[in-house]
């Protein structure tokens, strides 16, 4: 952190003079015009899109991270990546990363540079094995970026899906496989696009890339203009010469991860056929789980019962408002709810409690518990998502207005919930069409069109059965529920809301099992321009990530926390009290007495069983008289 200098601004938003929203903003423009695009909230780090290529990345910048403490270099995403590794290969931790933010905020790009420190701090012995699921984890990007992504109005590669990716590390902490999960495809773009946005980029890279033999074979023409997917919003601009070399580098990608030339074949022909046609859902899972067949861990390590460490890395859509939201938007903004939640769960509560148990002294923070938002989408029989399970479950007649009075009757006296019929005199919403739900990060209206037919997401028995029969087998592949019989296809199948929420629970079940670092994304503009910070769009932003109670907890807590054998691992050596080894009673004597030889002691506090450091400056002094030795 010393060689940032001192006119970059607080590298930690934790040793700001106060902690107020003008200060906060203050020292992140600060920082933002330095081209200091990361700050840290102790552990948390926050980071701006610069929408420019900055000088921070590659083989350089990472040796400078390489098995450093978080605080010993400038604030970084490859010193998270950094932490979270050794946090994972020291202490055999799972751990993960959570990345989040609103669209074009940087979550992606974050996760790629995450991925790329992985990448090039594992394998010293260039194992062949280990080398060949680097590869693929790193391609899986461009191949899902391809099929997943889209231009919107806010990010001209937007995530349409989320994404959370494990990689499995065996003991010697290198990565021999991993495992991806997809959230909620936002499959409605294949057949619409808004004025200015386009469909995924797979269809444009297909009609650009393809050689005129192969699109003849297709039946098609190179002319997005002259499909109905991809005439609209922005799909018109034919002197688009990137997509040619898009479409090489994905099926350069698909060849190195193991899709045979027949897989590849066949996905060109469905894309083709969806042109022509309706099933692009189907065909992204399957991508997915072909990639995660080749990522399947091969020769587990016995010696560790077959379980490998694992970190998760999740890249997923932030909160979202637009001026028409639907159940798509409710079921993303409902996921950064459950988000929000854990966070809080994890950084704050979790935090005071361990204060408590170690029998440090603590302020009480007061902070927003979004729990009760959670509560009122998905609480069993009455929550949201159970009305409109309900709604969905009778017989045709219920109609998306039936299913609002609905939610009327359930949630009159929710503080977080109403509508037109509520609140007669609120003209911003429409009678019989519009709810609202206060959320953490602000009110969002719904309406409740098309919210019944969405989630109940009929495709049709026969349908489905057609294409299981069909000769390809990569398409039969797809469909491997055409192959049901009768009673089993008149079971009712689960809702699209019931499976989100189903995945929300185990996805936040799975991450808090984990020691979780958090990357939190700030959009600097809506314009998408290099170097221009708009306050008033940031300040919403840290407002509602929950930045500065993050770092209100932490400066009436403590920068870092260790357990005092670890401490003395890592420091005993700079003090001639306790090395080679202590003869002072206790461990955390020991400590004391370390402390006591750098004139350090007023800044720490003696828990039962860790030590609790107040500022990062302290670990600083302690990394550099032990790097002096
Ligand atoms: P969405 O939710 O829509 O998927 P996102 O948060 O994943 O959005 P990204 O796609 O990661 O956003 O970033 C949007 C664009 O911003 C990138 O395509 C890139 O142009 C730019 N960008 C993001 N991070 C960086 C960075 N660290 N350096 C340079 N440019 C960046
Ligand atoms: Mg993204």
């Amino acid at each position: 952190m010393d060689e940032e200098g001192p006119d970059c601004g607080k590298a930690d938003f934790v040793l700001l003079d106060q902690v107020t929203m003008e200060d906060f903003m203050e020292n992140l423009k600060l920082r933002f015009e330095k081209g200091r695009i990361y700050t840290y909230i102790g552990e948390v780090l926050v980071s701006v899109n610069p929408y420019q290529e900055l000088p921070l990345y590659g083989h350089e910048a990472i040796t400078k991270y390489q098995g450093r403490e978080l605080y010993e270099r400038p604030p970084h995403l490859y010193a998270v990546a950094n932490a979270a590794y050794r946090a994972m290969k020291r202490r055999s931790r799972d751990t993960c990363i959570v990345i989040s933010g609103e669209s074009g905020a940087g979550k992606t790009e974050a996760s790629k540079h995450i991925m790329q420190y992985i990448a090039a701090v594992t394998n010293p012995s260039q194992r062949a094995e280990v080398e060949r699921v680097k590869d693929v984890l790193l391609k899986s990007t461009c191949v899902l970026e391809a099929f997943g992504n889209a231009r919107t109005n806010r990010n001209n590669n937007s995530s349409r899906f989320g994404k959370y990716m494990d990689i499995n590390f065996d003991f010697k902490g290198d990565p021999v496989g991993g495992h991806i999960h997809s959230y909620l495809l936002e499959k409605s773009r294949v057949l619409k696009q808004h004025v200015g946005e386009r469909n995924f980029h797979a269809f444009y890279q297909v009609l650009r890339g393809c050689e005129d033999s192969q699109l003849e074979d297709l039946h098609l023409q190179r002319n997005p203009a002259l499909y109905s997917f991809t005439r609209q919003g922005a799909g018109l601009n034919p002197l688009d010469s990137d997509e040619r070399s898009h479409y090489q580098a994905v099926m350069e990608a698909m060849r190195v991860i193991g899709f045979s030339s027949e897989e590849v074949d066949s996905v060109r022909r469905i894309l083709a056929a969806i042109l022509h046609l309706a099933v692009y859902q189907r065909l992204f899972e399957w991508v997915v789980n072909r990639i995660n067949c080749v990522m399947e861990p091969r020769d587990r390590d016995p010696r560790r019962d077959g379980k490998d460490t694992v970190i998760g890395v999740l890249d997923i859509y932030g909160f979202e408002v637009f001026p028409v939201n639907s159940f798509e938007q409710f079921c993303i903004n409902y996921c950064n709810e459950k988000l929000q939640q854990l966070f809080i769960q994890l950084i704050l509560k979790q935090e005071q409690e361990e204060y408590e148990r170690e029998g440090i002294a603590w302020q009480t923070v007061d902070y927003f518990n979004n729990a009760t938002i959670v509560d009122l989408v998905e609480r069993p029989h009455r929550g949201v998502l159970a009305v409109l399970d309900e709604a969905c479950s009778a017989a045709g007649t219920i109609t998306d207005r039936i299913f609002l009075q609905s939610l009327d009757t359930h949630h009159r006296h929710h503080p977080h919930y109403t509508s037109r019929q509520l609140c007669p005199t609120d003209k911003t919403m429409e009678f019989g069409r519009d709810f609202r739900i206060k959320h953490y990060a602000g009110d969002v209206t719904y309406s409740v069109e098309g919210f019944i037919d969405k989630n109940r997401d009929h495709l049709f028995q026969d349908f489905k059965r057609l294409l299981y029969n069909s000769s390809d087998p990569t398409l039969r592949a797809m469909w491997p529920d055409g192959q049901q019989d009768i009673t089993e296809v008149t079971k009712r199948p689960l809702t699209a809301g019931t499976l989100f929420k189903n995945s929300m629970v185990a996805l936040v079940e799975n991450l808090a099992s984990k020691e979780p670092f958090y990357v939190r994304c700030i959009k600097p503009n809506e314009d998408k321009v290099a170097g221009r910070l708009d306050e008033g769009h940031c300040r919403h932003q840290v407002a509602y990530l929950g930045l500065l109670e993050n770092v209100r907890v932490r400066r009436a807590g403590f920068a870092s926390r260790q357990p005092y054998p670890r401490f003395l691992l890592r420091y005993k050596m700079t003090c001639e009290y306790t090395w080679p080894n202590h003869l002072l009673g206790s461990d955390r004597a020991a400590t004391s007495a370390l402390l006591e030889q750098h004139g350090l002691q007023g800044d720490v506090a003696f828990g039962h069983t860790k030590l609790f450091i107040r500022s990062p400056q302290t670990l600083v002094t302690l990394e550099q008289s032990r790097a002096r030795l």
